[in-house]
């Protein structure tokens, strides 16, 4: 049989995944990395389509098909050089992306044979290839002279700084947090994203020539306009940092936690970061987690992994409708999360602390202006659960700086900062004409790939201001 016909013989097959009850007392990834071998089996069964809509379909327009053809071929090397000239960050994207919804989604494969494992071989490549001594080729990269501020380690601001380096352009990175990573490192756990990946990320970058000045805070330790004084632009990834509170009586209780102190709380712990906020332990607790995000999702399996006496998560609308991606909820199915689907909370009791948590059924209306259906609650249908700990996941809102205004970086009624359209001379310029932003704090709470691609096309228009192409 022709090679181009492999899918028919060849099943999908994902990477090895640890058994849910070895690794829900681990924090180590589930998923395994594929042998080179395996890597180039199920590479093999793209069947390189003239029209590949998996490109399309991910936001930083990847050139799938070519570098599945590498390794199907076991040229590592060049499909390393080709995965990263459009992707800063491939290695954590292959984990990490919803690629259900994303790449695969679209391929021709989907459905009737199983999508190719476009993430996990995405993966494969940055994964062996830096083990292996990768570096990007910068043989045609000179100086420019030229400097640019990145106040923002996460990867709006570091694929930033890579298509800036990579531009000739030298880079310092300004973050708040002891690592560089972001989210990466202080949101989403060990289990879904080790950090030592993000480790050997920053080693490459370090090597290209980006600098990184971490604990500092901009505009408390260092004032804005120092930066502004000093550099020829400026690059703003800063994120979204106000979670949504629940308005729920009681949910000042002792014992009801916000979802990211949570998580942060659970990473410098097992960073060992020494940090002025207290480690939050949910061991032999009766936890209720409110969300139906990935940070719900996220909180859930931390829970379990510290050795919570129990963890349930309540959504206001079924299964099917969550915002997070469904292959975390069957993991975190998998690993005993006790879900209940079209719960609503409605008031949080206890009378020195967290005592439980009182919750009413919905039932699915029509949709609204953005096509979710609305939640109904039915009268009668009120039910108390027992808990000792509550983790409010409900999503962020944005978190503009203080001096933002005064800098004429100009945000929306919702706190968003206002960039140029991807039409305009400079897209993701912000109406300060030297200062560029980019990622969560522009399009509000999202994906890691929306802010790789928008801190990589910030990165293409400030080299196009500074005269440089
Ligand atoms: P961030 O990652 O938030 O980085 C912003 C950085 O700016 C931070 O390091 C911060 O310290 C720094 N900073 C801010 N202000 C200052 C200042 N004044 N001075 C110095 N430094 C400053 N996305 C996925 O694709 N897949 C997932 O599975 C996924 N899971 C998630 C799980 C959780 C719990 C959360 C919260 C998010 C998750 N996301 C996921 C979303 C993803 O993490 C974000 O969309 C992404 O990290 C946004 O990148 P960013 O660079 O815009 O901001
Ligand atoms: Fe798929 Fe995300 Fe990789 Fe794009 S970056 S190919 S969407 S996994």
């Amino acid at each position: 049989m022709s090679e181009i016909f492999k899918f028919i013989e060849l099943a999908r097959q994902d990477p090895a995944k640890l058994a849910a009850n070895v690794r829900k007392r681990r924090f180590e990834e589930i998923y395994s990395r594929y042998t080179s071998h395996q890597a180039a089996q199920q590479a093999g069964r793209c069947i390189q389509c003239g029209n590949p809509y998996c490109e399309w379909e991910c936001p930083v327009h990847n050139y799938i098909p070519d570098w599945l053809k590498l390794i199907a071929e076991g040229k590592l090397a060049q499909a390393a050089e080709l995965s990263n000239q459009t992707n800063s960050l491939p290695e954590i994207c292959g984990r990490i992306c919803p690629h259900d919804r994303l790449c695969e989604s679209a391929c021709t494969l989907n459905g009737g044979f199983g999508a190719v494992t476009i993430g996990a071989v995405e993966r494969y490549i940055t994964d062996s290839a830096i083990d292996l001594g990768w570096f990007p080729d910068l043989t045609n990269v000179t100086d420019t002279g030229k400097q640019v501020a990145v106040i923002g380690a996460g990867p709006a601001g570091l694929s930033c700084a890579d298509v800036l380096a990579r531009n000739g352009v030298r880079v310092d990175v300004y973050d708040r947090y002891a690592e560089i990573g972001g989210l990466l490192t202080f949101g989403i756990p060990e289990f879904k994203l080790e950090k030592a990946v993000i480790r050997k990320r920053r080693c490459i970058l370090e090597k290209m020539g980006v600098n990184f000045t971490l604990k500092v805070d901009i505009g408390h330790d260092i004032p804005f306009e120092t930066l502004l004084a000093q550099y020829d632009a400026v690059f703003l990834g800063m994120g979204t940092y106000s979670g949504i509170e629940s308005g729920l009586p009681g949910d000042k209780l002792p014992g009801v936690n916000m979802a990211l102190p949570y998580l942060v709380s659970s990473a410098n712990h097992l960073l060992n970061i020494a940090s002025d906020q207290a480690f939050i332990n949910m061991a032999d607790q009766r936890v209720v987690v409110l969300g139906g995000g990935d940070t719900a999702m996220d909180c859930n399996r931390t829970a379990i992994r510290q050795g919570a006496a129990s963890v349930t998560c309540a959504y206001r609308r079924d299964a099917d409708s969550i915002p997070g991606s469904h292959r975390e909820r069957v993991h975190a199915e998998e690993e005993g999360i006790n879900f209940l689907w079209n719960r609503q909370p409605l008031e949080i009791i206890g009378r020195d602390r967290v005592e439980g948590i009182r919750l009413i059924t919905t039932q699915l209306g029509d949709a609204d202006a953005r096509g979710r259906r609305r939640p109904h609650p039915l009268a009668g249908t009120e039910e108390t659960l027992e808990a000792d700990a509550i983790i409010i996941a409900f999503g962020f809102r944005a978190s503009p700086a203080d001096w933002f205004a005064q800098h004429t970086v100009t945000t929306g009624d919702n706190g968003l900062v206002v960039t140029a359209g991807t039409d305009s001379d400079y897209p993701f310029q912000t109406n300060n004409p030297k200062v560029f932003a980019g990622g969560d704090m522009v399009r509000g709470s999202s994906l890691v790939v929306h802010a790789v691609n928008e801190g990589r096309q910030a990165a293409s228009s400030i080299v196009q201001y500074l005269g440089l192409s």
